[in-house]
């Protein structure tokens, strides 16, 4: 079979990955001239790398480690101790650690959280731990229940002091989808916490060895070229064409010139494109059926990424921070955390900067004038007297619509891979998984894809006599 896939983020490309593993040709359109999605990155012009995002992998995510182990690159994978580092705002300049043992789930997680006595009393950590136990009995079905609640509404319920949001969970919140606490859905937290206590190394950390579309998305290219595949850049689809009964009759995509068009007949068609641009894609005659019209109730959320090049290190910290400020969310020194990126004279901060719902409409100079105050408090050491650190360069991305916002009920809105048109599939990390927005989610919505796809093999409209698009032309 022949699979047109709109999208060359990780669920459009894990998609065709599958796809070709099964024996089809998957044939992956991307509108922008790099791969990736929000795990796109680009070279400055003294070939230093920028980032979408801040990207972290965690012991949790099977599927991406499967993924990694079937394209044999495991190790690219840079692992770090097994722990949770906090900066302390009232003690600028020093961190507050849970520290996870080597002991099996879920005693390593409550060794780590009894192990640290500076962000919560022994009363807090009674009473959050008391909260937990439903979850922990009644998993998932309790998990995905509490959706109705955002995690402030969450504590207040089961009698947990607001100060423990204050002191874990805002950092928490703003690292899991950029908002805070009282805007997020409790199943996000509580799905993360499950995953974190339910298993050994579910909450350990790795960086990946470079720049993702060259460490990661290159692989997932070559395996996909190697098996007949085919992936074009800057080809954005621009039109879904529909046969008479309502099933796909071509993608639409742009041409080379500004005016030219192509379009693009296949077996079966896959979006894999954020929910803002499908929603606009969507052809009239589908916006009425329910699975595509619950998408008007997921929207992507703001953030913003920041890397900034100092002139000295300013820690040798190597491992991901939450700095529990009010502007910036998580960071780390990517001169330490990653190979690629390694410096051992200067540090290179790779900052989120959430939630930035206030900030993304602003100058790239506001933003980073705000950024280096937050800095003063977080590294005084470096930041006053007369020898102080020097900012070399700087650079801002941002992304307006991100990853969708997780407030509640938003669980009953997110589609399935499969839809009810016969030839139309979708994958994207707000697609139907257990995962949520994040990498492990797209990776995992584009395997079920991939599965959807040959399991509805049988009802695929009959495309023999209609003229196939040539999977080499093009090829990139
Ligand atoms: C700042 C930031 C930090 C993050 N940190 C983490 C983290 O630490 N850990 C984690 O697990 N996850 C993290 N995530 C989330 C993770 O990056 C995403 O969940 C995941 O990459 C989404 O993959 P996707 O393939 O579903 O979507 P996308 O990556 O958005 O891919 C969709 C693709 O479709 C393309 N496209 C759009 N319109 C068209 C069109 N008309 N035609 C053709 N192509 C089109 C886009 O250009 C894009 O390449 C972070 C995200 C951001 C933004």
């Amino acid at each position: 079979m022949r699979v047109a896939i709109a999208g060359a983020g990780l669920a459009g490309l894990a998609c065709a990955k599958y796809l070709a593993d099964a024996g089809h040709i998957p044939m992956v359109y991307e509108a922008r001239e790099v791969l990736g999605g929000k795990v796109a990155a680009w070279q400055d012009e003294d070939g230093d790398w920028y980032e979408t995002g801040l990207h972290i992998f965690f012991g949790a995510y099977t599927n991406m480690l499967r993924l990694f182990r079937e394209l044999g690159i495991e190790d690219r994978l840079q692992w770090k101790s097994h722990a949770l580092i906090f900066n302390q705002p009232e003690e600028p300049g020093t961190y507050s650690r849970f520290d996870f043992p080597d002991l099996p789930a879920p005693l390593n997680g409550i060794a780590a959280i009894l192990g640290n006595n500076d962000m919560l009393s022994w009363p807090e950590k009674i009473s959050f731990g008391l909260g937990l136990v439903p979850a922990m009995l009644r998993g998932q079905q309790y998990v995905e229940a509490c959706d109705r609640y955002s995690w402030t509404e969450w504590l207040r319920l089961h009698n947990i002091p607001e100060r423990v949001n204050d002191e874990v969970f805002i950092a928490m919140s703003k690292a899991l989808n950029f908002i805070n606490p009282d805007e997020i859905s409790a199943t996000v937290v509580l799905t993360a916490l499950n995953r974190f206590l339910q298993e050994k190394n579910g909450s350990r950390m790795a960086f990946l060895d470079g720049a993702p579309p060259q460490r990661l998305c290159r692989p997932l290219l070559d395996h996909i070229r190697a098996r007949g595949g085919m992936v074009r850049l800057n080809t954005p689809l621009r039109q879904i064409h529909l046969h008479r009964d309502g099933s796909v009759a071509s993608f639409r995509m742009a041409g080379s010139g500004a005016a030219e068009t192509e379009d693009v007949v296949a077996d079966a068609y896959v979006s894999a494109l954020p929910v803002d641009p499908l929603k606009q894609l969507l052809p009239q005659p589908w916006k009425a059926m329910p699975c595509f019209a619950r998408l008007s109730g997921l929207r992507g959320v703001p953030v913003i990424n920041l890397h900034l090049w100092f002139d000295r290190k300013l820690t040798d910290i190597d491992h991901l921070l939450f700095s529990r400020s009010s502007l910036l969310s998580v960071y780390a020194d990517m001169s330490n955390t990653c190979k690629g990126y390694a410096d051992p004279h200067r540090s290179m901060l790779e900052l989120i900067f959430a939630p930035a719902r206030d900030w993304i409409g602003r100058s790239d100079a506001a933003i980073i004038a705000a950024t280096m105050e937050e800095l003063v408090t977080l590294f005084p050491m470096h930041f006053s007297g007369a020898d102080q650190a020097r900012l070399r360069k700087y650079k801002v991305v941002k992304t307006p619509l991100s990853v969708y916002k997780t407030t509640p009920g938003c669980e009953q809105l997110r589609p399935d891979q499969e839809t009810p048109v016969p030839n139309f599939f979708l994958a994207g990390d707000y697609t139907s998984q257990r995962y949520l927005a994040s990498m492990e989610g797209a990776v995992l919505s584009g395997r079920l894809c991939a599965e959807a796809v040959e399991r509805c093999r049988e009802r695929l409209p009959d495309t023999a006599g209609s003229q196939p698009s040539q999977p080499g032309s093009g090829q990139r």
